[in-house]
């Protein structure tokens, strides 16, 4: 009998004690919306700024609706508008184009290479189209952010990070979020905090950070803020910036203030899963582990791998034998966009440009949650069943 794993990839720990007697409390007292405070009183959601303003190392911290409405936020307060065109990952997921197109601009698409980052190579050639560069550290893998600043400021290229897979990682001990204008989070339930929706975006720019408050809808309220600019920063756009509502409330807020504290050793627990997938893995014939650089902090919470120049029907084989053992992998090779794995070229509203070294890595990623209710029994148990299914395939004629 083979072995069969019958774990739900897509089930989360609880909330935290702590978060679940902060949300009652909120429940109790009824001031869920994050300017209704009682006299004196602090709400959840400008307490959950001013911590993720401090452990980010950031000025400033606006907590939104979601990550891809922080994004949209973002690329407003930055000044991109209709037509304008604004570089962003080929390998990403939908929020990210979404965002952009949002406002009426244009995404354009940089090409990812096989360590599933973003192609530096061909950023530098086109950096000149564009004025911002909305990069997204997709799955979690962070690109060389020394050289891309380099061509990002050599280039006047601003950058806005999209972090919704980097809450916790670093580059050289930076701050997945620290290298940008502006870095955008989110707190959507498969992230790395959970309050079912929601979203952080964090800045040192007080003109940036002035404009994303309004654009969240402070009815004027931005003195209620403990993590945002002094008021001569709203003075200088209050008129000028549009109400587009998207705060976030009082409740979710007090769900994830406890996990925030708990970050550091959610990161531990999910990269000691991860070491023991990629242990797993590692030298299986016909299947390569993304080696992740030394300078690279990253969070375990997926993890990916190439079947390079497979044909299609031999991955979407292994992809069938592994959900038949309960293994649920997703594959962004596939034609058809499904679950969470569309690609650049199913956002027709973009217009892609066809990407032929981008397609031949995409053709060869398959990706998997790892949700910390995994135990480290489970994980090498999933690398068991990856590896038998993958040889399996291989042997039969892989290419
Ligand atoms: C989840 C996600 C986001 C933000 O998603 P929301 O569901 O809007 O919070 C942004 N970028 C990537 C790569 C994501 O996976």
């Amino acid at each position: 009998m083979s072995e069969v794993f019958t774990g739900s990839f897509t089930q989360q720990e609880p909330i935290p004690e702590a978060g679940i007697e902060a949300a009652l409390e909120v429940l109790r007292h009824g001031r869920l919306h994050r300017y209704n405070t009682a006299p004196g009183e602090i709400g959840e959601t400008a307490l959950l700024e001013q911590e993720f303003a401090a452990l980010s190392g950031a000025r400033y911290c606006l907590a939104v609706a979601s990550g891809g409405y922080a994004m949209a936020t973002a690329l407003r307060a930055a000044g991109v508008g209709p037509g304008d065109p604004v570089l962003t990952n080929a390998f990403t997921l939908a929020p990210v184009p979404g965002a952009i197109a949002a406002l009426g601009a244009r995404p354009v698409f940089i090409g990812v290479t096989d360590r599933l980052t973003i192609d530096l190579d061909d950023l530098a050639a086109r950096a000149g189209q564009a004025g911002v560069l909305l990069l997204s550290h997709m799955r979690g893998h962070i690109c060389d952010m020394d050289r891309l600043m380099e061509i990002c400021d050599a280039a006047g290229v601003r950058v806005i990070e999209d972090c919704a897979h980097t809450m916790g990682a670093a580059w050289n001990g930076v701050f997945s979020g620290r290298h940008g204008i502006v870095a955008c989070y989110s707190t959507q339930t498969y992230k790395h905090a959970n309050s079912g929706e929601g979203g952080l975006l964090i800045t040192d720019d007080a003109d940036l950070a002035a404009r994303a408050v309004i654009l969240s809808g402070s009815y004027m309220l931005y003195g209620r803020h403990l993590a945002a600019p002094p008021p001569e920063a709203f003075e200088r756009v209050k008129y000028v910036t549009p109400n587009i509502s998207g705060r976030m409330d009082n409740l979710r807020a007090a769900i994830l203030r406890p996990q925030l504290g708990m970050l550091e050793t959610q990161v531990e627990r999910w990269n000691a899963r991860y070491r023991v997938l990629e242990d797993g893995l590692r030298d299986t014939p016909g299947l390569a582990v993304i080696e992740r650089p030394e300078a690279e902090r990253f969070v375990g919470s997926s993890i990916q791998f190439l079947l390079p120049d497979w044909k299609a029907d031999r991955v979407r084989e292994v992809v069938a034998r592994c959900a038949a053992r309960g293994v649920e992998l997703k594959w962004f090779g596939a034609p058809e966009p499904a679950g969470f794995t569309s690609r650049y070229d199913s956002w027709h509203y973009a217009a892609p440009a066809p990407m032929p070294s981008s397609d031949r890595v995409l053709a060869g990623i398959l990706d998997m949650r790892v949700p910390l209710t995994f135990s480290r029994e489970d994980c090498a148990l999933i690398a068991r069943i990856i590896r038998a299914e993958v040889s399996v395939a291989w042997q039969t004629g892989a290419r």
